[in-house]
């Protein structure tokens, strides 16, 4: 069944959707995005995926297309007509179609592109990946420097995931420095005793939405939580690991450039995590 998909205020078979190939999205990779996860028909996080558009939007100064309501009640007619009910909605925004190509930013009143469409994820939440844990290798960071902007510029990420599963892994962390920045495209923790560390908030790193809510329930459920970076070595030395996004939620990561991790299988904790995390954000879904 083709999907609909949504494209600068109207709702498309995906077919029809078209953007021009002048877009700034297409031609200069000026652009951000928003993932949002949905369980049961409802959408997961989606005041924190909005704050984080907002802040991307601003900070490459593209402008706001749409109000807040506006997203929500079209993201809610995206899973409406398109009948999820586990999945994700993925949000492209782009500071548009100038009509030309220039590397200056096109007038303030150039429309934005605003596109978003549906992927069908059933059983998103009872992924089989969560009983046996994901293997990671790592890779030099090379991605750019404002890392904490999610912007479309996603090819070093694509690049280091393929080289990830050239070596028989699920994904790879992040180097630079000497210290795990993140995920390809999740954030990464290790886990030692009582006491979770993952690297604080900086420019180095995308401010995950999953991160923020993880570390608050982690926090609420008397577990320490360590915001700084650690090395590949501290890793391979931890009790456990795991990552965390909108799309994978709390996944166990139980072998690091071919170290396993504590026993090698699933730790307790980011089980534990992955419970309160999936509890409390079906609670809270929109
Ligand atoms: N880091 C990177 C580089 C990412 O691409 C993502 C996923 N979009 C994350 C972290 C996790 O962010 P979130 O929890 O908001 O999905």
């Amino acid at each position: 069944m083709s999907r609909i998909v949504y494209v600068n205020g109207e709702y498309l078979p995906e077919g029809d959707a078209k953007v021009s190939i002048f877009d700034r999205g297409f031609v200069m990779a000026d652009g951000v995005y928003e993932v949002v996860s949905v369980l049961d028909g409802k959408l997961i996080d989606f005041p924190g995926h909005q704050a984080r558009l907002n802040r991307s939007l601003d900070a490459l100064e593209i402008g706001q297309p749409m109000t807040d309501d506006a997203y929500l009640e079209m993201f809610r007619a995206l899973v409406e007509k398109n009948r999820i009910n586990d999945g994700l909605i993925y949000l492209q925004v782009t500071r548009g179609n100038p009509g030309d190509r220039d590397f200056a930013y096109p007038p303030k009143d150039t429309p934005q592109t605003v596109v978003a469409f549906t992927q069908s994820k059933p059983g998103l939440a009872e992924n089989p990946a969560v009983k046996t844990g994901w293997r990671v290798i790592t890779l030099p960071d090379q991605r750019w420097d404002r890392r904490d902007i999610k912007t479309v510029q996603l090819l070093y990420p694509s690049m280091a995931k393929m080289a990830a599963k050239a070596q028989g892994a699920d994904d790879a962390w992040l180097v630079e420095d000497g210290k795990v920045t993140e995920g390809t495209s999740n954030n990464a923790y290790i886990v030692k005793g009582n006491s979770i560390v993952t690297r604080e908030l900086s420019n180095d790193i995308l401010h995950g939405i999953t991160r923020a809510a993880v570390l608050r329930l982690a926090r609420e459920a008397q577990l320490q939580v360590e915001e700084r970076g650690f090395t590949p070595e501290e890793a391979a030395q931890a009790d456990e690991a795991f990552v965390t996004s909108a799309s994978a939620f709390v996944m166990p990561v139980v072998e690091i450039d071919g170290a396993k991790i504590g026993s090698g299988a699933p730790g307790k904790i980011a089980e534990r995590l992955r419970e309160i995390y999936l509890d409390e954000m079906r609670k809270t879904a929109l």
